[in-house]
């Protein structure tokens, strides 16, 4: 077992940490102001080539795996950019994956290039107000007439809608009620997101406006029968295939925004003097801290870990889970124990802190909570009775 980075994957992070760099405090403090969408590092994130860190050569990608987009994300959330800049992209770099595994040749030809370039964007339609977590309860219904389905239905916090231009839409093709096994009768389309029938609404939100989440209402949607991935009926098998992998990601980004919210407070731990000496000589100051830098580490291995099984093939769901969870609340313990540290300057946006303690929230709550990620964990790797 080796736990150093090999120096093709020190070059990964040392490249996109070097794209990052050139985004600082101010950039991503004035697009959380204004809530616009980072173009600019969008753009110089897809012309590094970065977009394409996990798809396959042919199409114009890199052809690495699950554990070089883990780090690349790891230094995007590590940097001033927090989860804004990593939301602009990541969609981009996990949401295609259905069509890489499921995908016809032509559909990979006609989709993978423009998404790896950086020239189209998607979103991902997948949550619904009236089933929330139970995703085997989406209404959304695709109803087939001759070589096209129509779409009605509505879909809640879908995020970069305002922006994408592509949707990846998971709909229901036959009733719940009508099939045998819940999780059959749901169809997966890749498909252009056309305003004409779909109403974007923005959902104002807590933190990351720079990147839009949004209500999706979905009035006859035309999708032509060949941007329909896979079999029809089998949407939700193929999109589990992607559900690991995002939540490796999104745990290896949560990690890297705790890191940077740590690295905050051990500075001004360092520079703050009250009652005549720095208040990092504080105990307590310095073992939240110190507990922060453990529990981040220790999430970071295991999303190593879930990362390194499913680029060799091994089975990674309690590992997968296990990371965006750890990687969740340690970012978040990290955080908020950074805003503690600056005291009332906490507060001021002037420091940072508060805007990532406000952007990590995200990776507790989405894509899974905490609690369904617990109940998975009882159930699998413990043996115990499903409980939802
Ligand atoms: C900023 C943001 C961006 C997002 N972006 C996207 C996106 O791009 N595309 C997309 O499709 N979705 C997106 N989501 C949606 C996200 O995936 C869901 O919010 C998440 O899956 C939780 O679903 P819900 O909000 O409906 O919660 P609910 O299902 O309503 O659950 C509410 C609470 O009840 C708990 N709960 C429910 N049932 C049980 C049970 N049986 N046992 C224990 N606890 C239970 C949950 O754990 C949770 O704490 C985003 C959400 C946010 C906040």
């Amino acid at each position: 077992m080796d736990f150093a980075l090999n120096s093709d994957q020190q070059a990964v992070c040392d490249a996109v940490q070097k794209i990052c760099a050139g985004f600082d405090d101010d950039y991503w403090l004035e697009q959380d102001r204004n809530g616009e969408f980072p173009h600019d590092f969008y753009n110089a994130i897809a012309d590094g080539g970065w977009l394409g860190i996990a798809m396959p050569e042919e199409y114009g990608g890199a052809g690495l795996g699950v554990t070089d987009a883990a780090l690349m994300l790891h230094s995007v959330g590590r940097s001033a950019g927090a989860m804004s800049a990593a939301s602009a992209i990541h969609i981009n770099i996990f949401g295609p994956h259905p069509i890489v595994v499921f995908g016809s040749e032509e559909q990979r030809q006609r989709w993978l290039p423009d998404l790896i370039e950086g020239r189209k964007k998607v979103c991902f339609g997948v949550t619904e107000p009236d089933a929330g977590l139970n995703t085997t309860s989406i209404k959304t219904f695709a109803e087939r007439k001759g070589d096209q389905y129509i779409v009605h239905g509505k879909k809640v916090w879908i995020s970069t809608a305002q922006e994408a231009d592509k949707i990846m839409l998971l709909t229901r093709t036959t009733a719940k009620e009508d099939c045998q096994n819940p999780t059959e009768g749901m169809t997966l389309f890749y498909t252009d997101l056309d305003r004409e029938c779909c109403d974007v609404r923005l959902i104002p939100k807590m933190g990351r406006a720079a990147v839009d989440s949004n209500e999706v209402f979905i009035d006859g949607l035309q999708i032509p029968e060949e941007d329909r991935i896979g079999e029809e009926g089998k949407g939700f098998r193929y999109l589990l295939h992607s559900l690991n992998p995002e939540r490796i990601l999104i745990g290896m980004e949560a990690i890297g925004i705790g890191q940077n919210a740590l690295a905050r407070a051990a500075e001004y731990a360092k520079e703050r003097v009250v009652f005549d000496r720095p208040i990092g000589m504080n105990q307590s100051i310095q073992h939240p801290l110190a507990e922060s830098w453990m529990e981040l580490e220790a999430a970071y291995l295991m999303a190593m870990k879930a990362a390194a099984l499913y680029d060799n093939g091994e089975p990674c769901g309690l590992e997968a889970n296990s990371a965006k969870y750890l990687g969740a609340e340690a970012g978040f313990q990290a955080c908020t124990r950074a805003v503690m540290t600056h005291g009332g300057m906490g507060y001021a946006k002037e420091y940072h802190v508060e805007r990532v303690l406000r952007e990590v929230m995200i990776a507790r709550l989405a894509p899974v909570s905490p609690q369904l990620i617990l109940c998975n964990i009882a159930e699998k790797a413990l043996g115990l009775p499903k409980s939802y």
